[in-house]
């Protein structure tokens, strides 16, 4: 497995034509991510930001986008998450994998259309460690 590498984001008005590599563009006004595939590849990966597509956190210095990015329609056939500005490698997926993958896309379209909205936990700091700070800070307890 290939050893995670970093990458930039840029905040963006609109995605620039000419891409830099290793950098992930992202413009709010467009709800849209857009990067040259980490792998190398160089191609088009265009990630929309949306409660049924990808989520983004900003936590003031480096982004973390989910779920995972995979270029399965891609020759590269490249899966990674982007997490604190960096690319983890997910390692190949076999057919089955990627046809669960698309499964559960759906699914989770579904549900959000139908039902309580889909979203992942944060990546950081688990929620009960904020509810009791939070809670402390209410109560002047400890
Ligand atoms: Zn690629």
């Amino acid at each position: 497995m290939k050893p995670p590498r970093t990458i930039r984001h840029e905040f963006v008005e609109a995605v620039p034509r000419e891409r830099e590599e290793g950098v992930l563009y992202i413009s709010i006004p467009f709800s849209t991510a857009v990067h040259s595939c980490f792998c190398g590849c160089g191609l088009k990966v265009v990630t929309p930001i949306r409660p049924t597509e990808w989520q983004l956190a900003f936590d003031g210095e480096a982004v973390t986008l989910w779920p995972s990015v995979g270029n399965w329609d891609y020759p590269c056939t490249s899966h990674y998450w982007i997490r604190g500005d960096r690319v983890f490698w997910a390692g190949p997926m076999s057919r089955a994998e990627i046809e669960a993958g698309r499964a559960r896309d759906r699914a989770a379209r579904d549900t959000h259309y139908g039902g309580p909205p889909h979203m992942p936990p944060p990546a950081a700091e688990p929620q009960s460690k904020r509810k009791k700070g939070f809670w402390s800070w209410l109560t002047g307890r400890g």
